[in-house]
């Protein structure tokens, strides 16, 4: 068994945040455009979902110099076509098109409300009842419930039928992927699910929609029925560990991968983002599909910018 390099026990940030130490650490001889831009470097970027500070502007998809040309999606569709074994990562940006709101963006939850970011804080959602109340009815009214996969996460799915892709890793919390049709024995939802409900006490889990129609009848912070405990969703909060099991998967899935093909996500969160040196150290070659550029760049065997519901199923061999 690898070690993984940032495991949840040496990633926390100074904050505590899952998987938020030092984006670039393994990195620092690179002198990369924009590294000294605060933004890119705000630990504040890793949470679930957030990754993809500037998905929520549309005018980001279509930098003027960087959209593919066909050439540029032909030579893609080739490296896609002579691989066998591909590690799909994705992130925020394969799901912006599903109308699922960023967290950081110009638009974004955090931005129009600062305080929502407690909402997925484990010390203050456990300590503060009216915190849960409030986080409870704003889950009842959460835009992924009226999402539908896009032609990004069909892209995938067609991908993965054609037996070529070895694991798909997502940071992505909104479900859609399996909504999709992906295999679940093929996915990784490496930051948890917005769709699970489990109890902070016992072992009980279920479905969020059983939570949140308890919730619509008049349960204003509904409790574990087993136990009396405190219930949650089951994405990975701040302050709470990602699971060990799938990041080994992970992480053994990269130094397995003959392809990493990293779409819709800044590279930037750690201990994610560590999975692209892992692959490319042991012979994968990268694949980088991103409105905007990210760190990995340089070392990649092709970056296309651009709309992913319209790029990626172009990529299909
Ligand atoms: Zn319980």
């Amino acid at each position: 068994m690898n070690d993984i390099p940032s495991s949840p026990d040496n990633s926390q940030s100074r904050d505590g945040r899952p998987g938020a130490a030092q984006p670039h650490a393994d990195r620092p001889d690179i002198d990369r455009p924009g590294a000294d831009d605060p933004d890119t470097r705000d630990p504040g970027v890793d949470r679930p979902g957030a990754d993809d500070p500037g998905a929520g502007d549309p005018d980001a998809y279509y930098p003027d110099d960087d959209y593919p040309g066909a050439e540029q999606v032909e030579e893609v569709r080739r490296i896609v076509e002579q691989s066998s074994r591909i590690l799909v990562l994705t992130g925020a940006g394969i799901s912006t098109e599903s109308g699922i709101p960023d967290f950081r963006g110009p638009n974004g939850v955090w931005t129009k409300d600062p305080d929502a970011e407690k909402y997925s804080t484990i010390e203050y959602y456990m300590n503060d009842e009216n915190l849960r109340i409030r986080g409870w009815s704003r889950r009842v009214d959460n835009p992924t419930w009226g999402a539908e996969p896009n032609t990004g996460h069909q892209a995938v799915v067609a991908l993965e039928r054609s037996g070529k892709v070895h694991l798909l890793v997502t940071q992505n919390v909104d479900g859609l992927h399996l909504e999709a049709g992906s295999d679940p024995e093929r996915v990784v939802e490496i930051h948890g699910s917005v769709r699970g409900a489990m109890c902070t006490s016992c072992v009980w889990r279920g479905e969020i929609s059983d939570v949140l129609d308890r919730v619509r009848a008049g349960e204003a912070d509904p409790r574990c029925e087993v136990c009396g405990g405190i219930l949650k969703s089951t994405t990975i909060f701040f302050g709470e560990q990602l699971v060990e099991a799938d990041l080994q998967r992970s992480y053994d899935a990269a130094g397995e991968c003959d392809l990493i093909l990293a779409v819709g996500t800044s590279l930037s969160v750690y201990p994610v983002a560590a999975l692209v040196p892992h692959a490319v150290n042991t012979g994968a070659k990268l694949v980088i599909l991103n409105a905007e550029e990210t760190p990995f760049d340089l070392q990649a065997d092709a970056v296309l910018r651009g709309s992913i519901g319209e790029i990626l199923p172009q990529l299909l061999p």
